[in-house]
Order: structure tokens, then sequence, then C-alpha cells
């Protein structure tokens, strides 16, 4: 069916809302949820649904808030000299992401160990690194790789290993429906630079996860 993309339930679509405009204006995401819910026979004047659109653009906005930030802006000034050239492995790092081939979720963990050369990155600025690349249209692949380069990019480590174990959503509500399956992705920089003995620690200090 065609619609009028200028008028949807009695409201019109604002490409460059305004904080004045919003109440009675739907944003590109808020439309975009009321045509999903239109779409599927959903009745829009349903008490429970009349706020749906505005939910769904105010939970969407947080989900790919990755987009509005840069790796610089989330470490700030939390790089440091390293002392010493020990291994640095910070596990477990819980994520929620959106696979952008079904804008479903896909969620898990990501665990990250690198070698330090000169400087180091304060601890809690892995889970919010974690956070820039996980909080946008993904594939799993792609989280993995993009942290480990940032790592390289704030720390210029000697080394780094990324992995990444997670659930799709899109498998398990459709298609095969493979409830218990997940799904590991490792990326790693730098090994050639590392001893047999040192690349083993470094892999095997990610294995260790729940
Ligand atoms: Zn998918």
């Amino acid at each position: 069916m065609a619609v009028d993309l200028t008028s949807l339930n009695g409201k019109t679509l604002n490409s460059n809302p305004t904080p004045a405009a919003g109440a009675q204006s739907l944003s590109m995401t808020e439309m975009a949820g009321t045509l999903i819910l239109r779409d599927a026979g959903e009745d829009l004047g349903r008490e429970g649904i009349l706020r749906t659109p505005a939910r769904f653009a105010k939970a969407m906005d947080h989900l790919t808030s990755g987009y509005t930030q840069t790796v610089e802006e989330v470490v700030g000034e939390g790089v440091f000299e390293a002392e010493g050239p020990g291994l640095v492995s910070v596990r477990n790092v819980e994520f929620y992401s959106l696979c952008e081939h079904h804008m479903l979720p896909f969620w898990g963990t990501a665990s990250v160990a690198y070698y330090p050369k000169k400087k180091i990155v304060g601890l809690s600025k892995i889970p919010r690194i974690v956070d820039l690349f996980s909080r946008r249209f993904q594939v799993q692949e792609r989280l993995t790789r993009e942290v480990a380069h940032a790592l390289v990019s704030v720390v210029d480590p000697r080394a780094v290993a990324v992995r990444v174990k997670a659930c799709h959503l899109c498998m398990m509500m459709r298609g095969v429906e493979k409830q218990n399956s997940d799904t590991v992705t490792e990326f790693s920089v730098g090994l050639e630079s590392l001893t047999e003995h040192e690349t083993q620690r470094l892999w095997s200090s990610l294995e260790n996860e729940r």
C-alpha cells in the first residue's frame, strides 16, 4: 500500500526536529516504528501502542549512539605510560548490538588482551570502546576487528587479540531457529612480533571465559 509520508496518524514528519516541534511531529525513526506497526496490521490508536513509536525511537537512539562518538572521545585522558611489558587482559565485557542484516539484536561478551609497548589504556575504557562499536548496526566479525584496531590506535601495542562470543536473535527467532548456538569471532594484530609462548598466553588469556 502506498503511504503518504508527509502525514501519518495525524502527525507530520519532521526531518529536522527541534525541541519545540518535537511534541507534534515524528522523527524519521518514530515514523519507521509507526509504519512497522501499521504494516503488521496493528491498530495505531490502541492505548498500549499509542506511545510505542516514540519509545522505539528513543530506544533506537540509544542502541545506535555509537555513531555519534569517536574512539578519541571515549578514551579521553585515559592513556598512561606502561610500567612493564606484561600481558593486559579484560575479559567478558558485555555488549548489545544490532545485526546490520536484520536490524535484530545480537549480544554477548568481548574479551581483549594486549602486550603493551609504551602505553596502556585505563581498564574502564575498554568497555567504553566495546560500547562505541557495538551501539551501531554491525556484523560480529567487524565489531571484533574494530575493537582490535581501536586498541592499536590508542596504545600502539606489540600485539592485541580480541575474542567476541555472541547470540544472534536473527538466528534464534527466525530461519534456522538454533536456540543454543553462539558464534565466536577472533581477530589479532601484531602476533608476528611475539614469541610462540607469548602468542599462546595471549589467546589462552581470552579463552577462560564464562
Ligand atoms: Zn541477522
